[in-house]
């Protein structure tokens, strides 16, 4: 296996939080520590993992 096979499919830092799992929300005015909605808290990006999908259920939830 080559180092560029084994690179494209180690876990990556989620460059949506740095790798740290929090991003900070500044929604309501106060700055909040959220999980990342694009790795779910883990801090790895995931494959196939739509963030926005999050924010469509939660529309959904808060529609009913
Ligand atoms: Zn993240």
């Amino acid at each position: 296996m080559t180092e560029e096979a084994v690179a494209a499919i180690a876990p990556q830092p989620c460059s949506a939080c740095r790798g740290s799992g929090v991003v900070i929300s500044n929604l309501g005015g106060e700055p909040q520590e959220l999980a990342c909605p694009w790795c779910d808290g883990g801090g790895v990006t995931l494959r196939e993992h739509d963030a926005q999908a999050h924010w469509r259920a939660a529309a959904d939830a808060a529609a009913l």
